[in-house]
Order: C-alpha cells, then structure tokens, then sequence
C-alpha cells in the first residue's frame, strides 16, 4: 500500500501523458497499478506529490516536447517538491544519459517498468538520489481490469502486441521498444470484456504492427481470427484496427475488415513512400505498384473502404523526382486521409548517416506541398459523402455554436483524423445517431440529424442499440 508521506495521507500521482495511442494506454495501465496500491490520482499536476512523464522518443520534435513537459514538471519540483519520474519511450532509449540534459528527476524507468510503477513511486518517495533502471524492454501485461481509461467511456484502445521485428532504416523504435511480442488471445478478449462491461463501445486495436499479431505465438497471423472473435461478442458497436503493416494487409484480412459486422471498414496503413529507390534505401519491402494494386483491392472489397497513411518527406536521397513520383502516388491512390513527418535523422539508425540529405527547407517545402495536395484529395473524397446518410457517434457538444455537436463516423479514428459536425436540437455524447451528409471541408464533415435509416454506410448489418 501507498506510504512515503508523513501527514498520513496517500500520496497523490499525476501522469502527463505524450506521444501515441501505445503511451495513452501505459499510462493508464500505471494509473490502474498506483489506484490498486492506494496511491490517490489526480489530473492537477500543480498538486501531485508525484508527477510522472511518460515520453515519447520517436523524432526530434517528440523528444522536444517530451523534454520541455519533463522542465515543466521539474518547475513543480522547486516550487513544491514534487518528485518527478520520467518513464516512456524516451526514458528507455537513452536512459541514465537523459540526466545531463534533465538532472534533477527523481527517477528514470523504461517501458518494462511500468506494471511495478508502485514499486518506483513508493522508493522515489524514499530516496534522496535518483531511482534509475536501465533493463531491456520486457513486455509484462498489466492484469486485466486494472486500467483507469482516460478516453471517453464509450471509446478505448486495446493493445494487441508490443514492439516491432521490421528494420526500416529511419526508425529507431526496435531498438528501444524491442522485438515483436503478441498478447495471448485470450488475454485480449478478457480485457475487451473487461471495457465492454464498462461501456466501451469503439474499441481501437493498437501495436507497433497489427497485422504482426499472433506470428510469434501461435504461427500464423491471427488478426483475422481476432477480430472474427472480438465480432463474435456482439458488445461493440464499432472495432477499429490502427497500423497496418503494408505487405502483411493478406486477402484475408481484407476480407475481415470489409465483410464483419462491427469490424469498421478502416485501414490505417503506413505506406512511408512510394517511390521505389526511397522504399528500398528505407527497406519497406513493397513497391509502388503493389500500393496502388493493394488499395485497388481493399476499395473493390467494401466501396466505402477508408484508407489512411503516413509519409516521409526529405528522406537522404530524395529527389525532386521522387518527391514527384509520391505526389503521382497519391493523385492516383486518392487516400482519404494521410500525414506526413519530416524526416529526422534518429540516433542509432542506419538512415542517420546516410549521404545526400535533404536540406531542411526543401524537406519542409515538400511537406507543405504534400500536405496541400492532399488536403484537395481529402476534400474530394469528403465531397463524395454529401447527400448520404451515416452513422456517428456523438462526442460532445460544440463549445461555441448551439445546436452543434461533434461527432465523428466509422471513418474518423480518435485523435488522428476529422469529425462529423452535426445540426441537432439534442443529442446524448457517448450515442450513435444516423445524420445526412449536408457539406464537407478537407477535415471534417457537416451533417443533419435524420430521423431513421434502414441502412447505415460503412455498417455490414443492422446492429441494434
Ligand atoms: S514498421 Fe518500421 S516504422 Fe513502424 S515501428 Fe516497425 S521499424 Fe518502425
């Protein structure tokens, strides 16, 4: 049980969460571990007697803001004495070093730490110099049940794996998150009924790779299987899967993704590139051509099939040229969403010494002209759904218009893409409703509350409320 505080009371615990979907749930998963061992949890940093950062190590910009909340939290220090531990991604990647940019922490953990993190608070709380463990990353789930959800109730993710085996040279997140590591199955379908019980109705599959999942513990890819069975439970409405690993996107799980019921037709797919000299120096192991033929075919499998990348611009070695065959890309593809990242030469990896680097204002000018086109490409496939009808889930209401709500549909991922803004005298945050596509901007679209629908788009069948 909580103990380190004179006057008797638990100490209290703040997170200051950064980064992805992957910290969002680690951090909850600590929250769950420090509320079962009496730690008392707040959301006022300016009070907690112990203020974790959970980082984020990916590029350079993360690391900035990941540095800049760690000086934040070490203002608190001064002022109050608040311990302050620093966990996450950045913590395991460069670990003890971080100290000469960053002394004053109370503790440094990494990424396998975080299921004992009441081990840590209790001996930060004790201790006089800094608590520092350096260990490989060991993915240890935290038992069911445990987490405290930080999302909306009616949404959740639920982490299928840890880690990633694929060797693309710009990224350092192998050598500091380790290798693949698969959740057991029946794991995952606790946990999933674990959030149902409490309301769950969106649930978002998230990994480093999800079409990985199940390779290393059972010999073959059980995404398909998984969602089939997640399906089977008849309790979410909507089942997402994020981060699709290009050539692992089989037949069979396209067929899954077009053809379950509450499986939405949703595929978030890192293409990185898509001109083939860069996808090989970044060792991505499919082409151009099988891009185009792999989005030919999750389209041909549902119509309304939503598909989402991320690209690198200023990769060492892009040219004018390459650059332009990506913009061709993505005339020809037509994505409905894409980000990009300018590219950031990351300790360790063999990207970072790589010759004819891009000078960074023509990287950022690339960025901003991918970034314009495909704002024009969203628009149109936006313009597409005017006069149709679909579902959305209501998340709150306008902050500035009456009547407003927002909400976002099966094509809408939480956080990372646009919403639905629905005309509507009343709604409930947390409902589905069926709405009528009224306009569209690049982002988001306008809608009208309709009264009934008999068919919902992006919906394999009728699920009822
Ligand atoms: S698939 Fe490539 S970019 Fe993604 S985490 Fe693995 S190594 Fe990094």
């Amino acid at each position: 049980m909580a103990s380190g505080r004179s006057n008797g009371k638990s100490p209290s615990v703040a997170i200051v969460n950064l980064g992805c979907a992957k910290n969002v749930v680690d951090a909850e998963e600590m929250l769950g571990v420090l509320a079962e061992h009496g730690y008392s949890l707040t959301a006022d940093t300016s009070r907690a007697d112990v203020l974790i950062i959970n980082t984020c190590g990916f590029i350079a910009s993360a690391k900035d803001e990941s540095l800049t909340a760690i000086r934040d939290a070490l203002r608190w220090k001064r002022r109050r004495g608040t311990k302050v531990i620093v966990a996450g991604c950045l913590s395991q990647r460069y670990g003890k070093s971080l100290l000469e940019q960053v002394p004053d922490v109370d503790a440094l953990i990494g990424v396998g730490q975080m299921a004992r993190i009441h081990e840590v608070v209790e001996r930060t709380l004790m201790a006089d110099s800094p608590v520092i463990e350096e260990t490989p990353p060991q993915h240890r789930w935290a038992r069911t049940g445990t987490r405290v959800l930080s999302t909306a109730p009616w949404s959740a993710y639920l982490k299928i794996s840890e880690g990633c085996d694929h060797k693309c040279t710009f990224c350092a997140i192998p050598a500091f998150r380790g290798g693949h590591v698969s959740k057991p199955l029946e794991r995952i379908l606790e946990e999933a009924q674990d959030l149902a019980r409490r309301g769950v109705q969106e649930v978002n599959l998230i990994a480093q790779d999800s079409t990985q999942y199940g390779l290393d513990l059972y010999g073959r890819q059980m995404l398909p299987q998984l969602l089939r069975e997640l399906s089977a439970m008849q309790t979410f409405r909507w089942i997402r899967v994020l981060y699709c690993y290009p050539s692992r996107v089989s037949d069979e799980v396209i067929d899954v993704l077009a053809n379950t019921p509450r499986v939405l037709p949703y595929v978030d797919m890192p293409l990185q590139h898509a001109d083939d000299d860069i996808l090989r120096a970044m060792m991505r192991p499919v082409g151009r051509d099988r891009y185009v033929q792999l989005i030919r075919r999750l389209r041909e499998a549902h119509p309304d099939m939503t598909v989402r990348s991320t690209f690198i611009v200023g990769f060492p070695g892009e040219t004018e040229q390459h650059f332009a065959n990506l913009l061709a890309f993505l005339e020809e593809v037509q994505l409905d969403r894409a980000g990009a990242f300018v590219f950031s030469p990351e300790d360790g990896t063999p990207a970072e010494n790589l010759p004819n680097r891009v000078p960074e204002r023509v990287a950022q000018s690339r960025y901003d002209r991918l970034m314009r086109l495909q704002q024009r490409i969203s628009l149109m496939r936006n313009r597409m759904w005017i006069g149709r009808e679909m579902e959305v889930l209501v998340e709150s209401a306008h902050p500035a218009q009456r009547n407003l709500w927002i909400a976002r549909s099966f094509r809408d991922a939480p956080e990372v893409d646009g919403t639905v803004l629905v005309r509507a005298r009343e709604a409930q945050p947390g409902t589905f409703l069926t709405v009528s596509i009224t306009d569209a901007t690049a982002y988001d679209l306008l809608a009208e509350r309709t009264i009934s629908l008999p068919v919902r788009a992006g919906q394999k069948e009728e699920v009822p409320l």
